[in-house]
């Protein structure tokens, strides 16, 4: 392991050097987005201004640069994730997508009335609501593993919930409103056992955990390409080969297709069968110096400064009176959820703001969640690469004037 030269990091990420209401910018919204290194921004417009072309079907210099430039990415997602084949990667517009695919494929040929569904309590509404629709269409069900006051999911429930009947077991690897890891290798083992198959939502793990499909051996994995320093709208999905290829298509068009005549269509080989129409193909060109920037680095010196700036933050935040967090996980990543007593989290959020510190305030799209705990929503700062303990400083001095005020 190496220890990150941080403020070198700092300059690799043009966005942070500015003022927000006079004070230096404390960019701590990155659970919701990663701001954009350098080379990435660069790498998009490399891409305008140098090789854009459509994919795959030209023949010319420039449509192959730029199938050669999209291919690539896939190669290094693939090596990214540990997946077995290039053909288990498609691209996405994100997290949502993968799964609203999976649901909409997978589900229509596999689901049927009075199966089960089952995901957690401290899901993301992009991976309740895809499953709702399904189980309505269906007549399936859905059944929720419940979650303790740590906000750590109850294994034995989830055990209990497992049956003949569950057919999909879909959960979130790490929590974007708590910052908990889930134990997903035993809930896949445990779902597999029952016979059932497992997406999981690695919306928040992407950017903090080492990933290795295989080992994992989860059917589906997807996340979104900017909560990893990639651009917006590009995500991944992962699937193992012998359910994509079993799987219908999502979306009809160009691509998509070997052979169309009015009468018969015959569709792609995976991973082109999932990736109708021309896709953001400078996105997923400039995915690859997103991930060739977490591979510089190195995965676990990110985590280890990521995990300094966590336990100095809980330690300073755990000092302020009325602040309670939310989320007290034993595995956690450097997500903070917290409430403060007779203050709203909106009010909270904006007297940050006027400091330049840009924290999330809210349900975090989990209000079921919000609902287990008892409240409309939390303050939640979530650190990143680039930041430091003296923007930890800030916040906690801003946080202590505003106790101060109400007082
Ligand atoms: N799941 C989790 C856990 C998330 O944090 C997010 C983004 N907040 C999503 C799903 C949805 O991702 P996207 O909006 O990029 O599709």
């Amino acid at each position: 392991r190496v220890k990150l030269n941080i403020e070198e990091i700092r300059k690799e990420f043009p966005i942070l050097d500015q003022e927000v209401h006079g004070k230096p910018l404390v960019y701590f919204d990155n659970a919701a987005t990663t701001q954009k290194p350098r080379s990435v921004i660069q790498a998009l417009t490399q891409y305008y201004t140098g090789y854009n072309a459509n994919i795959h079907r030209g023949i010319h210099t420039l449509a192959e640069k730029a199938t050669t430039a999209f291919e690539a990415t896939r190669e290094a997602v693939r090596d990214f994730l540990n997946a077995a084949e290039v053909e288990e990667v498609i691209f996405t517009h994100g997290t949502t997508e993968g799964i609203n695919l999976v649901a909409s494929s997978y589900g229509k040929e596999n689901i049927k009335e009075g199966d089960e569904i089952i995901i957690s309590a401290m899901e993301h509404h992009s991976n309740i609501v895809p499953w709702q629709i399904l189980c309505q269409e269906k007549g399936a069900h859905l059944k929720v593993i419940p979650v303790n006051e740590a906000g750590e999911i109850i294994f034995e429930e989830y055990e209990k919930l497992l049956n003949e009947k569950t057919k999909i077991v879909s959960i979130v690897h790490v929590s974007n409103t708590l910052g908990t890891i889930n134990p997903i290798k035993e809930v896949i083992q445990k779902a597999h056992d029952a016979g059932a198959v497992v997406l999981i939502d690695g919306a928040q793990a992407s950017s903090h955990l080492e990933l290795d499909v295989q080992d994992l051996d989860c059917d589906f994995y997807v996340f979104s390409m900017h909560k990893l320093y990639g651009p917006t709208g590009s995500g991944i999905l992962y699937g193992k080969r012998a359910l994509l290829e079993k799987m219908p298509p999502y979306k009809g068009g160009g691509e998509m297709i070997k052979e169309v005549t009015f009468e018969k269509t015959t569709y792609n080989d995976i991973p082109y069968k999932f990736e109708a129409g021309t896709p953001n193909i400078a996105d997923v060109v400039a995915i690859k110096s997103a991930l060739d920037f977490v591979q510089e680095l190195g995965k676990e010196n990110i985590a280890e400064h990521e995990n300094k700036l966590l336990a100095y933050a809980n330690q300073k935040l755990s000092q302020i009176p009325g602040l309670k967090f939310i989320g007290t996980a034993k595995e956690k990543v450097s997500v903070i959820s917290f409430v403060m007593e007779g203050l709203h989290h909106f009010d909270i959020g904006q007297m940050l703001d006027a400091r330049g510190v840009a924290v999330r305030t809210g349900h975090h799209c989990t209000q079921p969640l919000m609902q287990v705990y008892g409240i409309e929503g939390t303050v939640r700062a979530s650190f990143s690469v680039y930041n430091t303990k003296q923007e930890i400083d800030i916040m906690v001095e801003g946080l202590e004037k505003v106790v101060k005020i109400i007082k």
